[in-house]
């Protein structure tokens, strides 16, 4: 059984995707406020509620819900967040995106379309665990390249001695480029295929993810040896750049 942690101000609306997601056999509970949701998750003693999913609004009182999914990441709780938004904006979507969030759902949804896309995201999560159980092909569980090992089934990066836990997406991403290691892939590519953004829009959005990826995976990442700019077009990943044994 799933549990859901439901962060909404409109007591009502929070009200009813409660007893809908309970109706359907979730676990849920709700948070009215992004503070409440953040104590909750990342504060003193926090941690034991092991959460599943997290269905984020963006518009609460104080802080919202890009700030909350923010200090979530940068609290390394990495439990994965759908965010709610009221209009589908491609902008506020990509902002939560870049905020550390692995899915959106404008306002106002049918409940069946919230069920399919909660599925789909904690399938997506079980994917990258490589779960047997989960009726799909044996994916890639590990991937070695340079120093660099990354862990999709526990979404850790290991680079040396440090670790990096990483979202959902970041996984995501990561599986995608490696499964099309040396090809040059478009930033439209990656907004359709990775983040099923089909919009011609600012990609701004995917260069900045590249930036946190190469801070994971670079010796300098101002000079990328595996995550190549490819100028006017997009990026390409290389596992063994020139010049190594
Ligand atoms: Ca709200």
């Amino acid at each position: 059984m799933s549990r859901v942690l439901i962060v909404e101000d409109e007591e009502h609306l929070a009200r009813g995707l409660k007893l809908n997601l309970e109706a359907e056999g979730f676990t849920a509970e709700v948070e009215e406020n992004g503070t409440a949701a953040l104590q909750r998750l990342v504060g003193a003693g926090a941690g034991a509620d092991g959460f599943d999913i997290i269905l984020l609004d963006v518009m609460l009182p104080g802080l919202d819900g890009f700030e909350v999914v923010r200090r979530l990441r940068a609290a390394r709780q990495f439990v994965p967040v759908m965010l709610l938004t009221a209009r589908s904006d491609t902008d506020d979507v990509l902002r939560g995106f870049e905020a550390g969030a692995d899915d959106y759902l404008p306002k106002p949804f049918d409940l069946s379309i919230l069920l399919a896309r909660i599925a789909g995201l904690l399938r997506r999560r079980t994917w990258l665990r490589g779960d047997p159980d989960a009726g799909q092909e044996r994916e890639l569980e590990e991937y070695r390249f340079g120093r660099t090992s990354i862990d999709f089934r526990n979404q850790v990066l290991r680079r040396g001695k440090v670790e990096q836990p990483l979202t959902v997406m970041e996984a995501t991403l990561l599986r995608y480029l490696v499964r099309h290691a040396g090809e040059t892939v478009s930033r439209k590519a990656l907004l359709e295929e990775v983040w099923g953004v089909r919009h011609d829009t600012d990609t701004r959005t995917v260069d900045n993810f590249m930036a946190r990826l190469r801070r994971y995976i670079e010796d300098k990442p101002a000079r990328p040896r595996h995550l190549l700019t490819v100028r006017g077009v997009g990026y390409r990943f290389v596992d063994k750049p020139d010049g190594d044994g």
